[in-house]
Formats: C-alpha cells, sequence, structure tokens
C-alpha cells in the first residue's frame, strides 16, 4: 500500500488532495502518515478519521488539546507547532503534498528532500524563497520534486521525453485575475472583498490577491526558473483570460505544445499522485466548442509591477527571492488588515528589496534554512516598515 503524507490537507489545494485520495480508494488504498492543517481543527480531525491517518498535526500549540479531543477514542496521534510539522515531514512517506500557503512550507519540505522521498510541491514560496537550497538538497540525496503548480506541472508534462537543447523558451499564463479590467485609476482603493475574487479558480484568499496583483505570476516566474533552469529571457507570460491554456513550451523547430486542461487543481495534484503513469480525474473535460475562443495580451507592467519585480529578483540572484517572498507576504498581511492600500504592496516589496540590497551577503544564495529564514525576518520587517504601513 503506498503511504502518503499531506502538509496544509485543510487548505484549497489540500482538500482536492483530499478529494482525490478518497474516490481512489480512501483509507483501503493508501496509508496515510499525517495530516497538518492550522486553525481549523474540525476538519482535521474529520479528514485525519476518514482516511485513518496515523498522525494529525496543528501549526498552532494553543489548539492541540482542541485536536486531542476532537481525535479522542480514534487513535489517531495529535501534535503541534512548527516543529511537530517538521517532524511530521521527516516520518518515512511514499508521496508528501506541500500544500503549506508561504514560508511556513520551507521548514516541512526540506526536511521531505533530507530524507530523500517524494515531494509533491504547491508550496511554490519552498523555491522562491530558497530554489539554489531546496535543488541541491534534492540532488544530493536523490529526492524527487514533482511540480503542483499548475502552470509547472504542464510544463512538466510537456518537456517529458523532450531533450533540454531544443526547448527554446516556456509561455506560462495567468488570467490576470480580480483587476485585469480594472481602470489604472481605481486600483488604489480596490477593497480586500474585491481583491480576494477569482475569475476562474477557486483558491485559498492570499493565493487570490495575489494573483490580482500578478505576485503570484511573480512567484511562478521565478518558480520556474529554478525548477526547470530556464533562463529567463526564455520565460514568457501571456495573459489568458479563459484560463484554459496553463503553460506553453516552445522548441528550436519552431513548434510550440501547449497544456490545456479546465482550471481544476485535481488535474496537477492527481498528475503528481500518480506520476509517471496517468490515471483517469474526476476533472471535467473539455470541449472545445462550448469554449468557442481562446484569447490573449501582453500583460502590462504598469498594472502589474510584481512582474517587473520578478524579473529583477532572477537577474539579482543570491536572496533576493528570500526577500521578494518574505516581503510579499508581509504587504498582503498588511493590505488584508487594512494597514495598505492594493497598489501599495508592490512599493512596500520593491522599498524591502532596496534595503536588502544594502546587506552583506546579499547576493549569495542562502546556503541553509537558517540563513533562508533570517533574510525573510528582515524582508519583513523591512517591508512593514515601508512609509505607507503601520
Ligand atoms: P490555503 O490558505 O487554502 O491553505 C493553506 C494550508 O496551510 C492550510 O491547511 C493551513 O492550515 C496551512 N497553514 C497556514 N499557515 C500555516 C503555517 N504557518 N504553518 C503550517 N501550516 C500552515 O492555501 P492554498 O490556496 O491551498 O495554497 C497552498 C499552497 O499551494 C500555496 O503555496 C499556494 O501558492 C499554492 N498553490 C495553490 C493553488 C490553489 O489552487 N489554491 C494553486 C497553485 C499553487
Ligand atoms: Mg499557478
Amino acid at each position: 500500500m503506498r503511504s502518503v503524507t499531506i502538509l496544509g490537507a485543510t487548505g484549497s489545494v489540500g482538500e482536492s488532495a483530499f478529494d482525490l485520495l478518497m474516490r481512489a480508494g480512501g483509507p483501503e488504498a493508501w496509508r496515510t502518515v499525517a495530516l497538518t492543517g492550522g486553525r481549523n481543527i474540525a476538519r482535521l480531525a474529520e479528514m485525519a478519521k476518514a482516511l485513518r491517518a496515523e498522525l494529525a498535526v496543528t501549526a498552532y500549540p494553543e489548539l492541540l488539546a482542541d485536536l486531542r479531543q476532537a481525535l479522542q477514542g480514534s487513535g489517531i496521534a495529535a501534535s503541534a507547532g512548527a516543529a511537530a510539522i517538521d517532524e511530521a515531514a521527516a516520518r518515512p512517506s511514499d508521496w508528501t503534498l506541500s500544500a503549506i500557503v508561504g514560508a511556513a512550507g520551507l521548514a516541512p519540505g526540506l526536511q521531505v528532500l533530507e530524507r530523500g522521498g517524494t515531494l509533491a510541491l504547491a508550496n511554490k514560496e519552498t523555491l522562491v524563497a530558497a530554489g539554489r537550497l531546496v535543488m541541491t538538497t534534492a540532488e544530493r540525496t536523490k529526492a524527487r520534486i514533482l511540480p503542483v503548480d499548475s502552470e509547472h506541472s504542464a510544463i512538466f508534462q510537456l518537456l517529458d521525453a523532450e531533450s533540454s537543447s531544443s526547448v527554446e523558451g516556456v509561455t506560462i499564463t495567468a488570467s490576470g485575475g480580480a483587476f485585469r479590467d480594472w481602470p489604472l485609476e481605481k486600483l488604489p482603493f480596490a477593497t480586500v472583498a474585491e481583491a480576494s475574487c477569482h475569475p476562474n479558480w477557486a483558491m485559498g484568499q492570499r493565493i487570490t490577491v495575489d494573483s490580482a496583483s500578478m505576485f503570484n505570476k511573480a512567484l511562478e516566474v521565478i518558480e520556474a526558473r529554478e525548477f526547470f533552469g530556464t533562463e529567463p529571457d526564455r520565460i514568457k507570460v501571456v495573459i489568458h483570460p479563459q484560463s484554459i491554456i496553463h503553460a506553453m513550451v516552445s522548441f528550436t523547430d519552431g513548434s510550440s505544445v501547449a497544456h490545456l486542461g479546465m482550471p481544476d487543481m485535481r488535474h496537477a495534484i492527481g498528475y503528481a499522485l500518480n506520476w509517471p503513469e496517468r490515471a483517469p480525474l474526476p476533472v471535467a473535460r473539455l470541449d472545445l466548442v462550448a469554449l468557442g475562443q481562446l484569447t490573449f495580451r501582453a500583460p502590462d507592467e504598469i498594472r502589474w509591477p510584481a512582474l517587473r519585480l520578478a524579473r529583477e529578483v532572477i537577474a539579482t540572484g543570491g536572496a533576493a527571492g528570500a526577500v521578494l517572498n518574505a516581503a510579499k507576504e508581509q504587504a498582503l498581511d498588511d493590505f488584508l488588515a487594512g494597514r495598505i492600500r492594493f497598489t501599495d504592496m508592490a512599493a512596500a516589496v520593491e522599498h524591502a528589496l532596496d534595503h536588502a540590497a544594502g546587506e552583506a551577503g546579499f547576493t549569495q544564495s542562502p546556503a541553509d534554512l537558517q540563513t533562508a529564514l533570517a533574510w525573510d525576518g528582515l524582508a519583513r520587517r523591512a517591508a512593514h516598515s515601508w512609509k505607507g504601513a503601520a
């Protein structure tokens, strides 16, 4: 029986993975080593019971008693806190999904790689914050990383069996998010509620707002650079409002191959779960005639300065990814809390990058978790101290 672990089981990606496991035989077919979650204790306990998990972990120590209570009589062990999530990630398991949101996913992801495990990676922040460290760790331990971000899963599928020397470039698409068609002068006044509505994808709130600001695509450009090693001038972003084409790979002979599918994360998760095979998945099938048309336009870097910042971060290298990621998380917190305006997020991130550039060691990629987290802390403080915040 294959064993699985889901880090961030109670989130949007985690729920989709849970759905796939339950449809594919549930506890009769899978041995669930651990499920981790955050504040939604009732749901975490429910999922752990349904899959008969060996361990359930909440990120919050103050909720451990509640979790124990919810699991009473089930025989499922409970633990809490960041170290307990690391410990869960370190337990042997054939397939571990990292569906935690934010830089909190970095440490447990590294635990999976350290034990030479297979890491299905939805948590793009892991690669943005410490791409070099993550990839060299995987190389050293022979761990495998399977991308779960839909665009990267698409590229991964398209590159299968292709020689890398025949690849000329990759294109990832972006829906354009909530404010694709807003007049620019309205953007500063966008509310949290308005930024939290995605035209095509149902996702967690943070990535939804990141889609409106295009910071999600900025992270994905860096993720593609780190994971596939693609030169930055060969990674293109195209606005594609229908979110049907997820990515396209172009070859030296002038042909391009695109990956299409309805916007449903169960495809990318299921692909990683069944890799290297394909198995039937419960996702809606494409009907091109019903769709009628697919449209594309160039991304506007005035509307979305995050895309320019991503290119600058790749050109700088070193700790710039860790700084961009953490500064973005802080700026997002400040926007969600009403402390700064929507358009201030990019300004706060740029301020943090400028500030960090003056610090010693900025041009060196973090060689260990501690160094990555030190840049993370510095970036959060710098972004928060930007003049618009607090
Ligand atoms: P979400 O907010 O819905 O869920 C996040 C999960 O992480 C929850 O289980 C939560 O309890 C847990 N979590 C939150 N903070 C934590 C912490 N500090 N420590 C440990 N666990 C914590 O997020 P999501 O939308 O499912 O996204 C998860 C990841 O997948 C993100 O990195 C996101 O960028 C990426 N991703 C999501 C989608 C999507 O469709 N939602 C698509 C592609 C990539
Ligand atoms: Mg994506």
